[in-house]
């Protein structure tokens, strides 16, 4: 069976899903306002891991994963830009998912949007403004955490120490520092909804709430995401389902910090290097063999070194497939590797101890055939690939063909006429999009060239 570390209860426990055979579970998505940065990356990773060893398991898999498409950054970066909005949140979007595509994570069975939820948390926001958990002030709605008994739970903090260490800002109206938006009322200009407290937007803890519970329904399986979510935000969502009488998430998973040259990479330190740079630099498939090698909850440290080293398993997992290449089909996966290899995914996900199974596979399979066993070698090999598949780890036999489709043919095109007709911001999110497609660009006197 698998365990799971789980947040609300501070220890690794059993998972045991509401209904059998059938997992539901709800990722915190990216705020479309930038390119996608490492611990993006991460995260999408960590949980498509959980989710293929679920899948690979025979469990059926629900997974909802929003894209919060308003949001003070959004605001900020289309007044700098003076754009529309949306145009910022449309294009980061298909950047965020051509990058998820390159690294090899799933898309989710859902994606709501927050921008078509507004109606829903309206609703919610009423209920809690009606039974006195949140109140009006002149600039938004705020939500009262002291009318939840066990706020707190998530940040395995006390209220008292986390209204103790919260910061004062000046001119505020909220009772505690604490308090936490629900609505924000817009200022002139900004996109808004109607409200029964004034055109507004929502506050960022309300999305998730709102769709979990639409998408999953009460009590479903697992929320998820990084560490640096745990609080405020998931705190947050926790503490208005519980005060709207809901059944919140059963299970709580977070996963660690991405260091670059040991520093915390969180949203609020900003990006030093973002995902396209990594998937420009290294093959996209190494930073999922990064974050197997080390535990989810480890923080893990990105630079040339490491993924240099994973990019080495990678081509040696490459070069066994290669080797392997017609054997193995229709034979046993080697069911003592098999049953090693589920232990340590059962024990709350433990990939390092995994992969180490693979590796030793790997020069199980070599040996064998150096003495031209392939009897022995088979179930072996049968046992590698459903390992790897168990991961969602792609690995290559023969080299894929590398050419320049037509649509990156096209972008290149575009990225010409921008640059011509000096639209410097445009031109450079073409070339993130082509990053993320996995191109080498080039600015030449003849214009935009690619390769693979
Ligand atoms: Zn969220």
């Amino acid at each position: 069976m698998l365990r799971l570390h789980d947040t609300a209860a501070g220890e690794v426990r059993p998972f045991e899903p509401r209904e059998a055979g059938k997992v539901s579970m709800y990722v915190c998505g990216p705020t479309v306002y930038g390119p996608p940065h490492l611990g993006h990356g991460r995260f999408s990773l960590v949980f498509d891991v959980l989710r293929r060893y679920l899948e690979w398991s025979g469990i059926e898999v629900t997974y909802v994963s929003n894209i919060t498409d308003i949001d003070d950054k959004i605001i900020e970066r289309a007044e700098s830009e003076g754009r529309d909005w949306r145009e910022i949140t449309q294009r980061c979007e298909d950047v965020w998912y051509r990058a998820m595509d390159a690294i090899g994570v799933k898309r989710p069975t859902f994606d709501p949007h927050a921008t078509a939820y507004v109606d829903q948390m309206v609703e919610l926001i009423a209920r809690l403004v009606e039974s006195g958990a949140a109140y009006e002030t002149s600039d938004g709605v705020y939500f009262r955490p002291q009318r939840v008994a066990d706020y707190g739970l998530l940040a395995r903090q006390s209220i008292e120490s986390l209204q103790s260490g919260a910061r004062v800002e000046v001119h505020d109206e909220k009772e505690t520092p604490i308090d936490f938006a629900l609505w924000k009322k817009a200022k002139p200009g900004e996109p808004s909804w109607p409200s029964p407290w004034g055109d507004g937007r929502p506050g960022w803890h309300t999305e998730c709430v709102v769709m979990s519970l639409d998408l999953l329904g009460e009590g479903f399986d697992l929320h998820g995401g990084g560490q640096d979510l745990c609080f405020p935000h998931h705190e947050n969502e926790r503490a208005q389902a519980v005060a709207d009488g809901k059944v919140f998430a059963r299970h709580w998973m977070h996963n660690g910090f991405v260091e670059v040259a040991g520093e915390k990479m969180s949203k609020s330190l900003g990006n030093f290097t973002n995902l396209l740079d990594l998937i420009e630099r290294v093959d996209p498939r190494a930073y999922r063999v990064l974050c197997l090698q080390a535990h989810y909850r480890s923080p893990i440290d990105v630079n040339e070194t490491t993924t240099a080293a994973a990019a080495a398993l990678l081509a040696r997992l490459d070069a066994v497939t290669r080797r392997t290449e017609g054997l193995g089909a229709g034979t046993d996966p080697a069911s003592d590797v098999m049953d090693r290899f589920r232990a340590r995914m059962d024990d709350d996900l433990n990939t390092g101890a995994a992969m180490a199974i693979v590796a030793e596979t790997v020069t199980a399979i070599n040996r064998a055939l150096d003495i031209d066993d392939v009897a022995s070698a088979e179930p072996l090999v049968a046992a590698f690939r459903s390992m790897l598949a168990a991961v969602g780890l792609e690995v290559h036999g023969a080299a894929p063909a590398r050419s320049v489709d037509s649509a990156a043919a096209a972008l290149c095109r575009q990225r010409d006429d921008a640059r011509a007709a000096k639209e410097w911001a445009r031109a450079d999110s073409i070339r993130n999009e082509l990053v993320a497609l996995g191109y080498v660009v080039e600015d030449t006197p003849g214009g935009t060239k690619i390769r693979k």
